[in-house]
């Protein structure tokens, strides 16, 4: 069995993950103020990247 941790604070997920979509991909989050916090810095990169 693979341990998944949370994608915003690297803790280990337990019982129930919450789900968050960033830019197409779904990831794992231990709760709801890391997936703000995800969503968050994906909004700031998104906004200051310039290709
Ligand atoms: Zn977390």
């Amino acid at each position: 069995m693979v341990e998944r941790t949370c994608a915003a604070c690297d803790c280990k997920l337990d019982t129930n993950p919450i789900k968050v979509k960033i830019g197409g991909k779904t990831v794992e989050v231990c709760c709801d103020e890391c997936s703000k916090r995800l969503k968050e810095a994906h909004v700031s990169v998104a906004g200051t990247r310039r290709d």
